[in-house]
């Protein structure tokens, strides 16, 4: 498959540079270092992934938020300005949500707010909602890029420890959270992405849950799907004119965005993004350049950077249906197949 033509910072990630290289697999030894910790932990303390499946919280059906959540988006200056369509497709990223985004984020936050970023499905593995496989191994067959977990896993680990990286390259406040556990039934356990992204956000600080949408008509698209515990703040903003943005009620409003903790689709695991990630030819600019726009994003919503970003070139976007379930268990819209790896990315 042909790689993509990356749209952003070539040059950091383009030359031979062995400190950059070092750097990267500095950052992958220490992810596979993880992960086998993670495996040597779950080989004797995990529990059962059937067991205390009911445990799980269900997923209200609240009503949408209402205007006191945030700032609907109904002046039409801001409209103008603010919601202006983003292309319908990205060069790398791939399609864009094509959902309405019904929300603006005005909120100003400090410059140094503390951001968290966590990986999507680090405790939900081997149970429901533990990431889309990724068409390569759910539709082609390839191997898993890590035994034991999602592709989608292994993707938001990766995306999200070199962003904070190169967040703190860059004198952000922003650190790393991994659960201890896979395998964490109870998503409001103490330790979990949920507990400790729910505390952050609590205590004034930005939580952003990595992830990748499912590949093929189960995916919706790149995009913010905001947190609702207070209103919208210009990082969802800027984050969201990166990236694309969901409904402020997507799903009735998911368990991680309940809590506070925004959950970015970089995109659909499939086609180009995903073979540029696969492939090691192009891994590292592929990741790089994700890990730097979500970096200068979250630079733009803290106001330490000015520029505006949206960086790929405009094309027709269509209307599409939602693709992701408020629970661990639950099955995506229309489908009642929980097996299929593909449509579990939708957890928590
Ligand atoms: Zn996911």
């Amino acid at each position: 498959m042909p790689l993509p033509s990356l749209p952003l910072p070539v040059q950091p990630c383009s030359g031979p540079s062995f400190r950059r290289r070092l750097q990267f697999l500095r950052n992958n030894a220490l992810l596979l270092s993880a992960l086998l910790v993670s495996d040597l932990l779950l080989a004797g303390l995990s529990t059962s992934p059937a067991s205390g499946q009911t445990a799980f919280e269900q997923t209200s059906r609240n009503p949408p938020p209402s205007s006191r959540w945030g700032n609907p988006a109904t002046s039409p200056e801001t409209d103008a300005t603010t919601l202006a369509p983003l292309p319908g497709f990205d060069p790398l990223t791939g399609p864009r949500s094509r959902l309405q985004r019904d929300w603006v984020g005005l909120r100003r936050v400090s410059a140094s707010t503390p951001i968290l970023l966590l990986a999507g499905h680090a405790d939900s593995q081997n149970i429901g909602g533990s990431g889309t496989a990724g068409e390569a191994v759910g539709r082609f067959g390839a191997a898993a890029m890590y035994p034991g977990i999602s592709d989608e896993l292994y993707w938001n680990m990766v995306i999200a420890i070199q962003a904070v990286t190169l967040g703190q390259q860059r004198g952000l406040d922003i650190r790393y959270y991994r659960p201890p556990f896979r395998t964490i039934v109870d998503g409001n356990q103490v330790g979990t992405n949920w507990s400790v992204g729910r505390d952050h956000a609590a205590s004034g600080g930005y939580a952003l849950e990595i992830h990748f949408d499912a590949y093929g008509p189960d995916g919706v698209g790149s995009g913010l799907i905001p947190p609702v515990h207070r209103p919208f703040s210009r990082i969802d903003e800027s984050l969201a004119q990166e990236f694309g943005g969901y409904p402020m009620a997507f799903r009735d409003v998911l368990g991680g965005p309940k809590r506070g903790i925004g959950l970015l689709e970089i995109g659909k695991l499939e086609g180009r993004l995903e073979a540029s990630l696969r492939d090691p030819a192009s891994r590292q600019q592929a990741v790089q350049a994700i890990a730097e726009r979500i970096v200068r994003a979250l630079e733009i919503g803290l106001e330490r950077q000015s520029a505006p970003s949206a960086s790929a070139p405009a094309t027709a976007s269509t209307a599409g249906t939602a693709d992701r379930s408020g629970q661990r268990t639950a099955t995506h819209q229309g489908f009642t197949n929980r097996s299929t790896t593909n449509r579990t990315a939708q957890a928590r």
